[in-house]
């Protein structure tokens, strides 16, 4: 669910890591950020080193706009509580409709911080410890597992990614009707299913992260030497609202393995950075990481109006550039290496002076007849 964790009391705050510490161990909001651009440098050190990019912007004097709302974070809140309430009986009804779990399915584990709705568990540290106890006890009783798991939390082995690499998955069902037990990634998102309109961007990024969770539980389960006697699915679930309501809608049978293998090649990337880039660990001062993001080289793509702080000077860059990208991916992809400006002049009737200009003019050719037949 997409939301910052809201402040804790100072009774709370003794117990469990500060709230900047927390975000620190916990990369799932910068893996978050990451996964939305991964071809950006800017948003890949940014990821890394834990600068955010409404800081970048305030650093070079942008205006920001990517504040949270206060409201976004209570619904995310409340949509999530709803489902794993009582056992998660509103999430697990929700699964066995959309058959991702069988009809008799029961047993609930939560694994949330208490700062995240959980009830027993305080520090990520335990969180760590209780999933891959869990893990271990799938492999020995499989047909006791619970039919549903709430923030598994997994640690990636060292050398994947730095400093840590924390990630809290949001959902597990459990199947234990094959000859392994079953893991399912599941990940939760409060914005409505709209079936054919829901929007295309928020998807891929929930199915991106999906598929981050996915990998973290493969490197996982080889480190802890259960690979050959668990199965994890490829395809895994959304769970999205219903429109106007809190009721869940799930998007079953998201295939995943793309996106795992992606997450694979993005953790390889987002590694080189941290090794390339001295972090403040190592002796940066908050200053220079700021200036480094800031002058890395961009990439900018139809998502970023949806989350970085950058997104009007990358796209004022992009249009003064002339490049398609501004009016889309589709765009961008038909156009391929022809800027907008050469693209009109083509429209206009100039002479192809490429290979690749004179397949453009012949698809624009051919869209034009299937039009207007
Ligand atoms: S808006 Fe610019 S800096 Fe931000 S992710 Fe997109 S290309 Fe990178």
């Amino acid at each position: 669910v997409k939301r910052s964790r809201p402040s804790r009391p100072a009774a709370a705050q003794a117990v469990v890591p500060t709230a900047r510490e927390e975000a620190r161990r916990n990369t799932r909001a910068r893996f978050e950020q990451w996964a939305k651009n991964p071809t950006c440098q800017a948003n890949t050190v940014s990821a890394v080193h834990n600068i955010r990019m409404t800081d970048v912007a305030k650093h070079a004097a942008l205006p920001t706009t990517f504040g949270q709302s206060p409201f976004a974070i209570a619904r995310g809140d409340n949509f999530e509580r709803g489902l794993f309430y009582n056992k998660a009986e509103r999430l697990r009804a929700a699964l066995i409709e959309a058959e991702v779990l069988p009809k008799d399915a029961f047993r609930f584990l939560d694994l949330r911080l208490r700062m995240n709705g959980g009830t027993r568990i305080n520090a990520l540290d335990d969180a760590i410890a209780q999933t891959t106890q869990f893990l271990h006890e799938l492999v020995e009783n499989a047909g006791d597992a619970p039919a549903i798991v709430a923030g598994a939390t997994v640690r990636i082995p060292k050398g994947v990614m730095l400093p840590e690499a924390n990630l809290i998955i949001d959902a597990l069902a459990i199947r234990a009707d094959g000859p392994k037990p079953q893991l399912i990634v599941g990940e939760i998102k409060t914005y409505p299913d709209r079936g054919g309109y829901t929007d295309p961007a928020e998807l891929a990024m929930a199915r991106a992260q999906a598929g981050i969770y996915l990998h973290a539980l493969q490197l996982v389960a080889e480190r802890e030497s259960i690979a050959s006697a668990i199965e994890l699915s490829t395809v895994g679930f959304l769970v999205l609202s219903r429109p106007g309501s809190n009721r869940p809608s799930i998007r079953a049978q998201e295939d995943l393995r793309f996106q795992a293998v992606r997450a694979k090649r993005g953790f390889e990337l987002l590694e080189k950075a941290a090794h390339e880039i001295p972090s403040i660990d190592q002796g940066a001062t908050n200053e220079q990481l700021l200036t480094t993001v800031m002058h890395s080289s961009r990439s900018y793509g139809e998502s970023c109006l949806s989350f970085c702080d950058l997104a009007p000077r990358c796209f004022g860059e992009a249009l003064d550039a002339g490049d398609p990208i501004i009016l889309g991916e589709d765009v961008q992809r038909f156009l391929g290496p022809i800027s907008l400006p050469r693209a009109m002049e083509l429209l206009d009737g100039a002479q192809p002076r490429s290979e690749a200009e004179a397949d453009v003019v012949r698809r624009m050719v051919e869209g034009n007849g299937a039009a207007a037949s």
